[in-house]
């Protein structure tokens, strides 16, 4: 069953090993292939400041909010 506090924990988790690993310069929200249109409409890369909560409260899959954090890495450049 989908539970919607434990996956909250893991998603604030994942977001602050990203941030601390300094090596991200923004954070990539992804959804499934098959999440629902809210979903979809999140999806990009935000500043660490302006990264929406997950998972969505409004999701409406049956499965629930499967999106996550990826680190968004800026290594082009000198
Ligand atoms: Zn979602």
């Amino acid at each position: 069953m989908y539970d919607f506090a434990k996956k909250q924990k893991e998603q604030k988790t994942a977001l602050q090993k990203i941030r601390a690993g300094r090596i991200a310069t923004k954070v990539r929200i992804l959804a499934a292939r098959d999440s629902c249109p809210l979903c979809k409409s999140f999806e990009g890369a935000y500043e660490f400041d302006d990264v929406p909560e997950l998972p969505h409260e409004g999701c409406s899959h049956p499965d629930g909010c499967r999106c996550f954090y990826a680190p968004v890495l800026d290594r082009f450049g000198p």
